[in-house]
């Protein structure tokens, strides 16, 4: 009898034992389960004080800001992102141009994030902010209580008939700055041009750089009049006009004309055939065929859908946030920046730059000290316009296309000076300082400040 009771107690023993190491083994092992997600643990939900959704420029930022200033310890910080690289957008228009090498513009996305930082490659596909709660696409499930909404502004291609065939196709004269496969073809295409119409368009706004556009323009048309090519550039809009600030408009109008650019407004690019655009007319709807040697596209832009669909968007989508305290009109503690909120400003890296620490500041506000937001962002944003091989226009303003120049005298024309500060300074203060949190865009270091 005694025998069996000891038995028993023994059997007792090792299962109570089983289930200690099999919790501990639960919790070693959370990334391991992280993958598993999806599978034999979808009910298990993980917990991060702070979620950020994308691992761009924006939720990098933050994440790298949060982090330099103390405010978290990267374990405390989730980074939700399905990509593997990380890329300096900015520079695609420099490979279009052939002012750089692809390579500069991409680095693996674990060489970037904070160090000990937990991430999720799995797509965010859904939050239920009543709950606090992110889905992801592999099936796993997350709470927060702090979330940044990152996700940047995607590139359709496919929704332009024809485009994708013709850009995927290395015989085919169709390039494109907004990927930098079809960058690094379009700095070719330019390479081994041999004159004739060269068409570039520009799709409805809001797209991300809205310089952008113009910028590939001025680029090739310098290239290719120092080689003598004879080519006629055609420039397409969907906008009707050429630039929203009226200051930098004049300049850009009188540029186009002294250099033999047509701008043709309010045309939209709907189809690409064989050596032939068509544009649909935004006031009479007619259609339009274009004969082209050369089509430089730009597709149109649009935010992920799972931010309208989990009811935290505004009418176009993009997450609905307060254009000072980039907090959520509805849901306090959810923050959004960068391209895919709701900002009225131009979609650009700077804006983001000056965005990220009014974001940190607000967010650490709301989780630590339970504090309302204080307003910060005015709507800072720049837009560097190269205007040739060797100049450039640096555009900044903020809210209601208001001027916010930081170096004015530079600022009423082109200029080398501009040039070397977008082309040599800009791409060394991103992945040298911005990823470590340092960089405080125009305000420069932050350490410096006591940031
Ligand atoms: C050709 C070109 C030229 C430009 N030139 C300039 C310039 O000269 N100056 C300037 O300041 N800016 C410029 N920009 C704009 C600048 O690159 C963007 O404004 C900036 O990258 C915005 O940062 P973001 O983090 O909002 O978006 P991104 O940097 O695009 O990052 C978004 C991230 O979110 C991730 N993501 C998307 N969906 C999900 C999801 N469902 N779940 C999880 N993660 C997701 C993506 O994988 C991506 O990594 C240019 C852009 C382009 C394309």
């Amino acid at each position: 009898m005694m025998h069996q009771k000891i038995l028993i107690q023994n059997k007792i023993q090792i299962i109570f034992n089983y289930k200690i190491h099999l919790i501990v083994y639960i919790h070693i092992n959370m990334k391991k389960i992280d993958c598993l997600r999806g599978y034999a643990f979808s009910a298990i939900k993980v917990h991060s004080p702070i979620a950020i959704i994308g691992g761009g420029t924006a939720g990098l930022n933050v994440a790298a800001q949060l982090v330099a200033d103390g405010h978290a310890i990267p374990q405390q910080i989730r980074i939700f992102e399905p990509s593997k690289m990380h890329a300096y957008q900015p520079g695609w228009t420099m490979i279009g141009g052939g002012l750089c090498d692809v390579k500069k513009t991409l680095k693996p996305m674990d060489q970037v994030l904070p160090k000990n930082i937990s991430v999720s490659d799995s797509a965010v596909t859904k939050i239920i902010p009543q709950e606090n709660q992110i889905e992801t696409q592999d099936g796993g499930i997350y709470t927060y209580d702090q979330l940044v909404i990152a996700t940047g502004i995607s590139t359709d291609f496919d929704s332009i008939k024809g485009a994708r065939k013709y850009l995927e196709d290395s015989n085919a004269p169709v390039a494109s700055i907004y990927n930098y496969k079809y960058a690094e073809k379009m700095n070719r295409l330019v390479q081994e041009f041999e004159g004739g119409n060269i068409v570039y368009t520009e799709p409805p706004l809001p797209i991300k750089c809205a310089g952008a556009p113009q910028k590939i323009i001025y680029l090739s048309h310098d290239r290719l009049n120092k080689r003598g090519i004879k080519t006629h550039h055609h420039f397409y809009k969907t906008a009707g006009i050429i630039f929203g600030v009226p200051k930098y408009a004049e300049i850009l109008t009188e540029l186009c004309k002294t250099k033999q650019i047509n701008c043709h407004f309010k045309q939209k690019l709907v189809e690409v055939q064989d050596h032939v655009a068509i544009f649909e007319n935004q006031d009479t709807k007619e259609l339009k065929s274009v004969t082209f040697d050369l089509l430089h596209l730009v597709p149109p832009q649009t935010p992920a859908q799972f931010i309208a669909k989990s009811g935290l968007g505004d009418q176009a989508g993009f997450t609905q946030v307060h254009p000072n305290t980039l907090q959520h009109v509805t849901y306090k503690n959810i923050w959004s920046l960068g391209d895919c909120s709701s900002l009225p400003t131009s979609k650009t890296a700077a804006a983001v730059m000056a965005q990220t620490p009014v974001l940190v500041k607000n967010l650490i506000r709301s989780w630590k000290l339970k504090q309302d937001p204080l307003p910060g962002y005015l709507g800072y944003t720049s837009c560097p316009i190269f205007t040739s091989q060797s100049k450039l226009l640096l555009a900044e303003f903020k809210y209601n296309s208001e001027l916010d120049e930081t170096f004015p005298i530079f600022q009423s024309n082109e200029s080398r000076l501009m040039f070397h500060l977008k082309k040599d300074f800009f791409p060394i203060a991103y992945w040298q300082i911005m990823v470590r949190g340092w960089w405080g865009g125009r305000d420069g270091l932050r350490f410096f400040k006591g940031a």
